[in-house]
């Protein structure tokens, strides 16, 4: 064990829930038997004949992976365990945040990055003031439309650029009465009629309706670009919508919290209690994974 080993008595990640409930490991011992040889679980340790990697950068997704998902958008915010490391490692190397919320919102609660794609990239900004933005961008007139449609229960977030012009917005319905599939379904089909990409990942209680099409990958390749990253990319996520950014990373790194994991591409995981020893034990270690680092590795 390196840095992290005082972690090495906390059991393999296989199987049933942890003893605390929070982790649900279980859909994995349900699956097929073919994904399950893919897509196993098991401690990253020099049997696996890992190499280690000097980090370079580390991109982080928001919700989900610095913050939970189950508080209010007001309420959001970044573990102030984290924020501290965080802010260490950009005394480092470059942080940066790739997320659907969008500048305003995000800027706010994780200050001390290098650089925020805002809107799944929609939108660029460096902690320098340069702001790199695509020219799409959508009606204000939709937004009145969309709410009258929506019941009570519903929100409806707007994500705005840099000039306030409207990127996207998102229907929640996280703290009403979960709607029927046909209202949903008539709803995507509403907002795919004006020509918005629309994201909807069910169970999650949301869907993201944007001026152009996100892609996580490239919103990761032009941070890294515009940061100068040299060594090796680090990008934590929780969910396919990272997929893209996780392919694009050196290392992808899903933050476990209960969600279903076998379409999730990273090539580690860290269950979410474990983020902040992960981080930590990075920055004890110069920002090197050893090749012996606890966390959990996809075979
Ligand atoms: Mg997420």
């Amino acid at each position: 064990m390196g840095e992290g080993g005082y972690l090495s008595s906390t059991p393999p990640l296989r199987g049933r829930a942890a003893p605390d409930g929070t982790v649900d490991l279980s859909r994995w011992s349900e699956a097929p038997t073919e994904a399950r040889r893919t897509y196993e679980i098991s401690y990253l340790t020099k049997e696996t004949q890992s190499q280690s990697m000097k980090v370079g950068a580390v991109f982080c997704d928001y919700d989900g992976t610095l913050a939970r998902m189950d508080t209010s958008r007001e309420l959001s915010r970044v573990p102030d365990e984290l924020v501290g490391t965080l802010t260490r490692i950009a005394t480092h190397v470059p942080v940066a945040i790739v997320t659907m919320k969008d500048f305003d919102f995000i800027h706010t609660r994780v200050p001390f990055a290098n650089g925020w794609a805002c809107v799944g990239g929609l939108e660029v900004r460096l902690a320098d003031g340069r702001i790199f933005r695509s020219r799409v961008r959508i009606q204000e007139s939709i937004l009145e439309e969309i709410q009258r449609r929506l019941p009570s229960g519903f929100t409806l977030e707007t994500k705005r650029g840099a000039d306030g012009e409207l990127l996207g917005l998102c229907i929640d319905w996280r703290f009403g009465t979960p709607p029927e599939d046909d209202f949903i379904h008539g709803l995507l089909r509403e907002l795919r009629s004006r020509n918005l990409y629309v994201r909807y990942e069910p169970p999650e209680p949301f869907i993201d309706a944007l001026a152009g099409r996100p892609d996580e990958g490239i919103a990761v390749r032009t941070l890294a670009q515009l940061l100068g990253v040299k060594d090796s990319l680090v990008y934590i996520g929780d969910s396919v919508s990272d997929n893209s950014a996780f392919d694009e990373a050196d290392l992808g790194i899903c933050v476990v919290h209960g969600q279903e994991l076998l379409p999730i591409t990273s090539r580690a995981a860290v269950r979410q209690y474990e983020l902040h020893p992960f981080l930590t034990s990075l920055l004890l270690n110069e920002l090197e994974i050893p090749d012996d680092a606890w966390f959990f590795h996809r075979k």
